[in-house]
């Protein structure tokens, strides 16, 4: 019976704690904090790319020539923009252009830019992309990132 009441004191003393913290409960987590990268693995030696542990518990991992692929600096960005528009416009008679026979891009190096980015130096001398982990996060090749974010 003594054991009941004290259960039943902590249990009224929860409540009250309940009630205090319901703003705190209630306010979204905001969503960085549910990105931030936890435990951060480049993979320069064995060339397997990089492996991102986030705070929520989804790991991440990115081939180097993925990545490279989708590297987000200004250059990057309109040699993109300029094959969508070629594949638009349906430029060399409708035939696939064959890509051109590239060694699979790998990393020579990389650093951390301050504690939001990493930096790649890719193995065909390209490093000016800097990638946030925000960004990491939403290119995450893993099928269910693809369903959450490239839905679209
Ligand atoms: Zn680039
Ligand atoms: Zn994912």
């Amino acid at each position: 019976m003594a054991d009941l009441q004290y259960l039943e004191r902590r249990r009224a003393r929860r409540r009250v704690n309940q009630r205090s913290a319901r703003i705190e409960i209630e306010m979204p987590i905001p969503i960085d904090v549910r990105k931030k990268p936890m435990d951060v693995k480049v993979r320069v030696t064995t060339g397997e790319g990089v492996e991102i542990a986030w705070s929520d518990g989804h790991v991440s991992r990115y081939p180097f020539d993925y990545l490279r692929d989708l590297c987000p600096c200004a250059l990057c960005n309109d040699e993109r923009e300029k094959n969508a528009r070629l594949k638009a416009s349906g430029g060399g008679g409708g035939a696939a252009v064959l890509p051109m026979f590239k060694p699979k891009v790998k990393a020579k190096g990389a650093n951390a830019v301050g504690n939001y980015a990493i930096q790649i130096q890719f193995s065909d001398g390209h490093a000016t992309g800097i990638y946030s982990y925000e960004h990491l996060r939403e290119i995450c090749p893993c099928e269910a990132c693809g369903k959450e974010f490239r839905a679209k």
